[in-house]
């Protein structure tokens, strides 16, 4: 599965999304501000894993968000290893976020375009 592809499961699965003509528009889960990214490229958002790979996060979209850039960067640097924050606060932090993403759940995407039908599918 590509980034973009990806990045467009947890915008189906997220209920601050929704299709814009090539856009999915809602809000990143870091900083709640608006967020639009294009549905085929993924371009204009970047792909968070909320736990990091590296604490053990999965590829699961329960642990997948859509952040601006500027705000995975500030993750990253807030909880660079090397400045590494005590493990309780750190899931302290990641808890508040899966809470957040768990909250805007949904199973499934909304008014997804229609089938193209078959001539042969009646
Ligand atoms: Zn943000």
């Amino acid at each position: 599965m590509t980034t973009a592809e990806k990045l467009a499961r947890v915008a189906e699965t997220d209920t601050s999304f929704a299709r814009r003509g090539a856009n999915w528009v809602g809000k990143c889960l870091i900083c709640n501000g608006p967020i639009a990214f294009d549905a085929v490229t993924g371009e204009g958002a970047t792909l968070e894993h909320i736990r990091a790979r590296t604490r053990g996060g999965t590829e699961e979209p329960e642990n997948l968000a859509v952040v601006h850039d500027r705000c995975n960067g500030e993750k990253g640097r807030r909880w660079d290893p090397k400045r590494r924050r005590p493990d309780t606060e750190y899931d302290a932090f990641i808890t508040r976020l899966l809470e957040r993403r768990r909250q805007r759940w949904r199973a499934a995407a909304p008014s997804a375009p229609p089938a193209i039908r078959g001539r042969d599918s009646d």
